[in-house]
């Protein structure tokens, strides 16, 4: 199963913004804004855990 997933946290949680351009998605949790991606769970697990590391190095 696919899911949208937001490229930068990994979250499901996005909403399409324009909708003549099902590609650009703003993301609830980051606040990300852009193109989204497709991806499984795992995928969308490993985006979470770099988001995740990269957070805690700041
Ligand atoms: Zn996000």
């Amino acid at each position: 199963m696919l899911h949208k997933i937001c490229p930068r946290c990994g979250s499901k949680k996005v909403k399409w913004i324009i909708p003549q351009n099902w590609s650009t998605c703003q993301c609830y949790d980051c606040d990300y804004t852009g193109p989204i991606v497709e991806g499984d769970d795992e995928f969308a697990e490993e985006i979470r855990e770099s988001y995740l590391a990269s957070k805690k190095e700041e």
